[in-house]
């Protein structure tokens, strides 16, 4: 049975995977605490991704060469830049893109040179299974919220300006890029997956609006909303995980 590798963003979301975890056991490796055990009957290494896309492509890489990670799912909070992607809401992202990658004009901008392109996919089937996972809980616990599928763009920046948004919207726009989130990891542990040919899905539950508040908004959600729906969500995608055999 493959070794499903479980990023957070957050310690609290973490918090609350190992909470699920009855035997989890620390491994540490490049300063990193790698949680190895089982949740849902599964083999699961839990682990904090850290913040950013370099210190999220190393954890990745451990993940997949260290740990034999078959399968990796990211759970984290991002800001919304979509029309309608409310706080509260969670996306689950069908690819991601670079959106402070820029080797304009010897490549298109945001494409990935040696790759020949922007975006990385995430898993089809994998996506789709957490997609669904996220509807039942958001279904079950937060009728409110809404789930979003589609881009997630991925930078070193905390986003957090109504003119800075904009802007980045309108600039990823103009190239083709319909964003409905940004965050600071998901693109580097797809290309990461990408190179190691393991599928991958991320859910992002929106903390802010990238605006002027999103400072303001995002300690608070994170430790009374979004640590709970990754536990839950996570937890459901597990529980398809062992009923497909
Ligand atoms: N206060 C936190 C730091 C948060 S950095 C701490 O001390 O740990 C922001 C994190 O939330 C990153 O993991 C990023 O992926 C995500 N995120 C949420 N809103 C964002 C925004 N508006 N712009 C960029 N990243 C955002």
């Amino acid at each position: 049975m493959a070794v499903i590798g479980i990023m957070s963003a957050m310690h609290e979301e973490l918090a609350a995977v190992l909470g699920a975890m009855p035997d989890e056991q620390r491994v540490q490796v490049a300063g990193r605490d790698f949680w190895v055990g089982h949740w849902q009957g599964q083999s699961v290494v839990a682990v904090l991704s850290r913040i950013g896309k370099v210190a999220a492509a190393t954890t990745a890489t451990l993940l997949a060469e260290r740990f034999g990670a078959g399968a990796m799912v990211f759970t984290g909070v991002a800001g919304g830049l979509g029309t309608g992607v409310r706080v509260g809401d969670v996306v689950v992202a069908d690819a991601f893109l670079q959106h402070d990658l820029d080797v304009s004009p010897l490549f298109p901008r945001y494409e990935v040179p040696a790759y020949g392109r922007a975006r990385f996919a995430v898993n089809p089937g994998l996506g789709q299974a957490l997609a669904e996972a996220a509807q039942d809980a958001l279904t079950a616990h937060w009728p409110g919220a809404q789930l979003h599928r589609g881009l997630v763009a991925s930078g070193d920046r905390f986003v957090c300006g109504a003119d800075e948004s904009r802007h980045l919207q309108a600039r990823l726009r103009h190239d083709g890029h319909e964003a409905l989130a940004v965050e600071m990891e998901g693109a580097a542990v797809a290309q990461v997956c990408a190179d190691h040919g393991l599928p991958f899905a991320a859910m992002r539950t929106i903390s802010d609006r990238a605006d002027d508040d999103a400072h303001q908004d995002f300690t608070h959600f994170v430790k009374t909303v979004a640590s709970r729906y990754a536990e839950l969500i996570v937890r459901r995608l597990l529980q398809r995980w062992q009923r497909a055999g």
